[in-house]
Formats: C-alpha cells, sequence, structure tokens
C-alpha cells in the first residue's frame, strides 16, 4: 500500500460517506432519562438508510448539553450498535456516520471525530474530499498542532478549533473559505447542530423537520423519509445552517462557486428513492437507459441488470426497446459492495461471492446487461463468463455512463487512474477484454439530456469521464505525490 509522505497510508485521505444529524428540542415532552436517547436512536434507524455510502465503519456522537459521547467501531450498522450501547448514547442531540474508503481498511479514521475546544466540545461528520488536505494538514503542524489519524476530517475539526471567531458559525465560515474540494458536514456542538456544504455542491446534504419539533439532516432525502420527515429542503452550496430548539435557521451563504454537483451520485452511488437537485435518483437512471437504447440498440431477446444500482436503468432500456426485462442474477444480499474490498483478488472473489444466475432465464438467450460502470473492469469478465456458461447465447454489455477515465478527487474513490480499465483502453480493448459480444457507454451529452429529462438543470461535474475538474485538483493533493 502507498504512503504518504507522512508515513501513512495515503488510500486513507480518500473517502465516501453518509452523514446524519438529528436534534431533539428540550421543550420535547419526552425529556426524560429514556427519551435522551431518542437522538441517538433516531441517528441509528436513519444510518441503516445510508448504509449504502459506507459499508466500513459507523459512528454515532451525541451532546448531552455539556458534553459529547462517542461510539465508533468498524463494520455495518447493525453490528456495531447494541441496544445498551444506544441506552448509553444519552442526549437530545445527535450526528452519525456511515464510512467507505476503497483501499485498505483503517478502523482509525472512523467518524465522528470529537474533541474539545476552547468553545466547547464539538464532533465532526464529513462526507467529501478535501483535496488540499495535505497543505492544510501541514499548515496545523507547522503550528505545532498534533495530528493522530490521516483523515482530512481531522485537519478539519482541528481547524474549526483553532479558527479565529465570536461563534460557531464564523469559525466554520472561515474555515470553508480555505477548504477547497467537496464537503458536506454535520457540527456537533453544545450549542446545536450546524450543518453546511462546499461552494460548488459537490455532495448531497438535506434537512428536514419531523414532528415534535425534531429537526434532521441527512446526505440524501431516502434517510430524511425514514426517519418520517415529509418534507426536505436540500441545503444549499456554500449556505451554512443550524439545526435549534426552533427548527432549522439560515446563518450563512459563502460565495458560491459554478456549480458541480457529482454526477456519479446519480449513476451509482446514491439510493434509487432519493430525491437530489431536484430529480429522483430512479427516474434519472430510468432515463439513462432510454438514452442508451436509443444509441445502442441491439436484436436481444431479455434486457437484465447487474443488481442492484443498475435495475432502473435496465428498466428503461427495456422500455425503451420494447425488450422484456427479467432478473439474469440472483444477489447474495449479505454480501457489501466487492469493490469495497481492499485488494483486487479479494474483489474477484467477491463477485463469485455475490452473484450466481438464474440459469432457466438466461439459456440459449440473447441477453443484453445493463450496468452503471465499469471501473476497473474486475466485475464484468467473470459476469459474462458465468452468464455463457450457463448457456446465453450472446452477451451485449450496455453501459449506462461514459467510460471512467479519471480519478475523482472529490470524494468518491475509484482508485488511481492507471487502475481504470478506461483509462487507456478504447471501448473495443475493453471489450475483448471482458468477452463480450458488443459493448456500448452511455455519452455524456445524453447522460446530462437524461438528468434534464429527469428534472434537474443543475450542473454536474463529469470529471470522471470528461477529466474537467471544477477546481484546480492541485500537485500537492494528487495521490501519488503523498508518497
Ligand atoms: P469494476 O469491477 O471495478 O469495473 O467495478 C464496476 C462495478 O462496481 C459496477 O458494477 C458498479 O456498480 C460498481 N461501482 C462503480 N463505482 C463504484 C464505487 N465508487 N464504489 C463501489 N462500487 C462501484
Amino acid at each position: 500500500m502507498k504512503q504518504n509522505s507522512f508515513g501513512l497510508s495515503e488510500s486513507n485521505l480518500h473517502e465516501e460517506c453518509g452523514i446524519l444529524a438529528v436534534l431533539n428540542p428540550v421543550s420535547k415532552e419526552s425529556n426524560s432519562i429514556e427519551g435522551l436517547s431518542d437522538a441517538a436512536r433516531s441517528v441509528f434507524y436513519g444510518l441503516f438508510a445510508l448504509q449504502h455510502r459506507g459499508q466500513e465503519a459507523a459512528g454515532i456522537a451525541v451532546c448531552n448539553g455539556n458534553r459529547i459521547h462517542l461510539f465508533k467501531k468498524p463494520g455495518l450498522v447493525s453490528n456495531i450498535f447494541t441496544e445498551s450501547d444506544i441506552e448509553k448514547l444519552q442526549g437530545l442531540s445527535a450526528i452519525g456516520h456511515t464510512r467507505y474508503s476503497t483501499t485498505g481498511s483503517s478502523s482509525t479514521n472512523i467518524q465522528p471525530f470529537y474533541i474539545e475546544t476552547a468553545h466547547g466540545p464539538i464532533a465532526l461528520a464529513h462526507n467529501g474530499n478535501l483535496v488540499n488536505a495535505a497543505a492544510l494538514r501541514q499548515d496545523l503542524l507547522n503550528k505545532g498542532i498534533g495530528l493522530s489519524y490521516t483523515s482530512d476530517t481531522e485537519v478539519m475539526i482541528m481547524m474549526l478549533a483553532a479558527e479565529q471567531g465570536n461563534s460557531w458559525q464564523e469559525r466554520i465560515a472561515s474555515c470553508m473559505k480555505k477548504w477547497q474540494g467537496a464537503f458536506s458536514i454535520a457540527l456537533l456542538t453544545n450549542e446545536g447542530i450546524f450543518v453546511a456544504r462546499d461552494p460548488w455542491g459537490f455532495r448531497p446534504l438535506c434537512v428536514g423537520k419531523v414532528q415534535n419539533g425534531i429537526t434532521v439532516a441527512a446526505s440524501e432525502s431516502c434517510a430524511l423519509i425514514t426517519l418520517g420527515c415529509t418534507d426536505s429542503i436540500e441545503v444549499e452550496a456554500g449556505e451554512i445552517l443550524k439545526l435549534t430548539d426552533d427548527g432549522i435557521e439560515h446563518c450563512m451563504q459563502i460565495a458560491k462557486q459554478e456549480q458541480a454537483s457529482c454526477i456519479f451520485e446519480f449513476i451509482y452511488f446514491a439510493r434509487p428513492d432519493t430525491v437530489w437537485n431536484k430529480a429522483c435518483v430512479h427516474t434519472a437512471r430510468v432515463n439513462f437507459g432510454k438514452e442508451l437504447a436509443k444509441i445502442a440498440p441491439v436484436d436481444a431477446d431479455i434486457v437484465i441488470a447487474v443488481p442492484d444500482s443498475s435495475r432502473s436503468s435496465a428498466i428503461g432500456y427495456s422500455q425503451e426497446s420494447g425488450i422484456p426485462y427479467d432478473e439474469g442474477f440472483s444477489k447474495n444480499r449479505y454480501i457489501g459492495r466487492t469493490f469495497i474490498q481492499p485488494t483486487q483478488k479479494l474483489r474477484e472473489q467477491g463477485v463469485a461471492m455475490k452473484f450466481n444466475i438464474l440459469g432457466d432465464a438466461v439459456k440459449n438467450k440473447k441477453i443484453v446487461v445493463v450496468d452503471d460502470s465499469i471501473v476497473r473492469g474486475t466485475t464484468m469478465g467473470p459476469l459474462i463468463k458465468m452468464l455463457k456458461n450457463a448457456g446465453a447465447k450472446e452477451v451485449h454489455i450496455r453501459i449506462s455512463a461514459p467510460p471512467v477515465r479519471y480519478s475523482c478527487y472529490m470524494g468518491v474513490d475509484m482508485g488511481s487512474e492507471e487502475k481504470l480499465i478506461a483509462h487507456n483502453k478504447s471501448p473495443e480493448e475493453i471489450r475483448k477484454h471482458i468477452g463480450a459480444d458488443s459493448l456500448a457507454y452511455l455519452p455524456q451529452e445524453k447522460m446530462l439530456l437524461a438528468m434534464k429529462n429527469s428534472g434537474s438543470c443543475s450542473k454536474y461535474c463529469c470529471a470522471c469521464f470528461d477529466g474537467k475538474y471544477p477546481i484546480d485538483i492541485g500537485k500537492a493533493s494528487k495521490k501519488t505525490d503523498f508518497e
């Protein structure tokens, strides 16, 4: 594994995650000892709805007015917290986090991060990735501030603690101007919970109200709905909001940059029932599939999806082409996203452990397989082999996104460029490599057209496809520069 200049695993600097926050007002009727664990319990339930954003570790930090208590561990939400762990997390406000990193499992960088400051205790949950983390880290070290971990989130919380300002919102605003990159954050303080998004709007974050004056925030609207929220609003890019006893308060708006929401949230990451930038993820994926069917038709008997993230696109392909949709794979639901496994060998084993073929459905058939992306090219080859072994006559691969050619520095860790199969292979070379009868990708302009057709007029970061980074990714922040 690569080491950065601090002798620490550089891969740990890059994360994709889910964040959640719940604030129960002090006046709440159930402000009894039992009711005090409501905030942590709600965060616990909400984290289940964000499990797809990170399966490596999770944590909850709770504030009881004066102190913050923290519980975090590696594993899935369902395995980490017992009833008695939740009972111990007493307090009316809480934040939570599910963590994902693509390589190397590290139990040390689990969020939320928590520290005592001159202005009281704080805990921070962060989704995204700062491209200038290395420089900011060095600044802190030069100032004599010690650091123990390799996470940019630690850098962020230390900066918040050391920042000048009369209030948390001022300190957050000052830090936001120094943070370059993707960040959707929830900051737990003894004055309330602050949530904020970077000025480019890379990662999603929304807030809402539940009954009894409870306010909530989450990476995705699906988690707010799980918590009983009927109405949610999106935190604006560059906006700082505060969850308080009186509701949701707008604190400040940092100057916005040209908007660059992550298109990969729609392609792969977000849950289909999430709505972001006015578009429902499922609808967007159906429309990707429809566009794909228009530009890359095939004479086939059935359309199947690689479950689960490409189901909606496969349905769209089927609707547009008139070719019946069927299930071709049985997926073991109890195995996480194989991409997350730390080594290539483990990832390959993961494919076989994760999927079996529905033999009767595919035998003697010409099949269109729709998947949302080919990243390293590990998954598709073995899947095609399994389909052919089960008697499929032809296997045509249709990808509901353009080829992934460039690394993401804004929070979706797909690996370094040389590991991306499309970085230096043409679609035809990839087709041969995976053993498909044909392969077609959705062109970028059609993908963006599908977003418009889904109701979203936002601007999207497509850097993983076209290499046009919305921010200067900077020499110091490139992965290899940390070695
Ligand atoms: P690969 O085998 O490396 O080509 O990965 C492609 C598969 O991983 C596809 O089936 C995607 O659904 C999934 N995938 C794409 N991007 C990611 C990501 N950032 N993290 C985890 N899985 C991903």
